[in-house]
């Protein structure tokens, strides 16, 4: 058993604030948000980089993306989303269960990678 903050999250063991869920992946608002509605999304499964991820659940895992990001836009009346992965320690992953940023954006935020 790996001790994964996200896969205690799935499993329901830390209070985490739902955004969208289905049989393979869960997204949840980030606990320490770069803008309003900074959501993450992350495979049930516990995977730690984007190519432990069998096809299936990386295939999942886009369409998701894809129904969230223009989601959460209009959720908080955002100008234009950044998804991001950080994708290994050296790229600033932190939380080592993959999972994709979806940022809301505003006119002249001056925020982005
Ligand atoms: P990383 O740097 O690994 O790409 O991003 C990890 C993200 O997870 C950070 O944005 C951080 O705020 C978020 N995070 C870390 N621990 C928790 C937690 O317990 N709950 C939630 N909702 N987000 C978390
Ligand atoms: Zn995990």
């Amino acid at each position: 058993m790996v001790d994964c903050i996200f896969c205690r999250i799935v499993d329901g063991d830390l209070p985490s604030r739902t955004v969208y869920e289905d049989d393979s992946a869960l997204a949840f608002l980030d606990a320490n948000p770069l803008a309003p509605g900074h959501t993450l999304v992350v495979p049930k499964a516990h995977h730690e980089r984007l190519d432990d991820l069998p096809d299936d659940l990386a295939a999942d895992l886009l369409a998701v993306l894809y129904d969230l990001v223009p989601a959460v836009e209009r959720a908080v009346d955002a100008d234009a989303i950044t998804v991001g992965f950080n994708d290994g320690a050296a790229a600033g992953q932190e939380v080592p269960h993959v999972h994709g940023h979806v940022v809301p954006r505003f006119e002249g935020d001056g925020g982005g990678p």
